[in-house]
């Protein structure tokens, strides 16, 4: 980075503190450790109460696994997400992919980071769910790959961007169900360099769990050559929330 940027970047952090301002609102936060102010933790979507211990989706009863968990097999070990996508969540995450605001990537991952803790994975490296080229070149960035690599400085662990790939261009999935999806994803993942991933214990990163087909169809795809696939994304989808 030359002197001028620099310079620049150190005049616009004491302007406006990216770090001083709630990541969802914009109003200021009383400590720097703090990502989101006190009326957006009222009411942000957190994705808490009784969930799957598969995919993290609600369940309700005394089940332990969601309905889609016990009609489709998941690849995966386990998912989690901090929040559900609905709200502010989902007004997030939309800027970040199609306003590239990438700045918001470092909280996003705090945030997605304090859910592992809390869950103790036990994982080696960090895998961001893969774009297909064309997808690439439309954003010009994966915004997993972002998340991955802030979870990467967070957890201190290698961030893998090349040895799993997406060569299959695929249909939207927008209005497809788990079923489609996973038809619709069939052999679109590709494991590019199978030393790299050879018994690691993967933790696959993606900003939104919609049906969990793609996260599937990843963790299946790698656990040809990996020992296990756990996933982690900014936020989900509550299927089970009644
Ligand atoms: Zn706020
Ligand atoms: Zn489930």
């Amino acid at each position: 980075m030359n002197i001028i940027k620099k310079c620049w970047n150190a005049i616009l952090e004491f302007f406006f503190p990216s770090n001083l301002t709630c990541m969802f609102c914009g109003r200021d936060v009383s400590s720097p450790k703090i990502c989101y102010c006190q009326n957006c933790a009222e009411s942000l979507p957190f994705n808490l109460g009784k969930r799957c211990k598969i995919c993290d989706d609600v369940v309700c009863g005394d089940s332990e696994v969601c309905d889609n968990c016990k009609s489709h097999h998941k690849s995966f070990d386990k998912a989690v997400s901090p929040f559900s996508y609905e709200g502010s969540v989902k007004a997030l995450v939309l800027k970040l992919k199609n306003d590239n605001a990438k700045y918001l990537a470092p909280q996003m991952a705090a945030l997605m980071a304090e859910r592992l803790y809390a869950e103790n994975f036990d994982f080696d490296l960090i895998v961001p769910t893969p774009l297909s080229q064309k997808s690439f070149n439309k954003r010009s960035f994966n915004q997993a790959e972002l998340l991955a690599k802030e979870l990467g400085k967070i957890f201190k662990l290698p961030v893998d961007t090349t040895s799993f790939v997406k060569e299959k261009e695929t249909k939207h999935q927008k209005e497809l169900g788990f079923s489609d999806r996973q038809k619709n994803l069939q052999n679109a993942f590709k494991i590019k360099d199978k030393v790299k991933l050879l018994h690691k214990k993967i933790l696959l990163v993606d900003d939104v769990m919609t049906t969990g087909a793609t996260a599937n169809e990843c963790a299946k795809t790698l656990k040809k050559v990996a020992d296990k696939v756990y996933v982690v994304t900014f936020a989900r989808n509550r299927y089970g929330k009644k």
